[in-house]
């Protein structure tokens, strides 16, 4: 299944993501670097997805 990274955008497998729970919603990104930059200010990059 494919996934979206909210933070740089890339679409990837979900197999190869990394994973972060944010208010019981599974967030997956690229790389631990995007993963970093969401915990940093999820409230901006959750409102982004979608
Ligand atoms: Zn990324």
């Amino acid at each position: 299944m494919k996934v979206t990274d909210p933070v740089c955008g890339l679409e990837f497998d979900e197999d190869l993501s990394v994973t972060h729970e944010y208010k019981s919603k599974k967030y997956h990104f690229c790389c631990d670097g995007c993963k970093k930059i969401f915990i940093k200010k999820p409230k901006k990059w959750s409102k982004k997805s979608n």
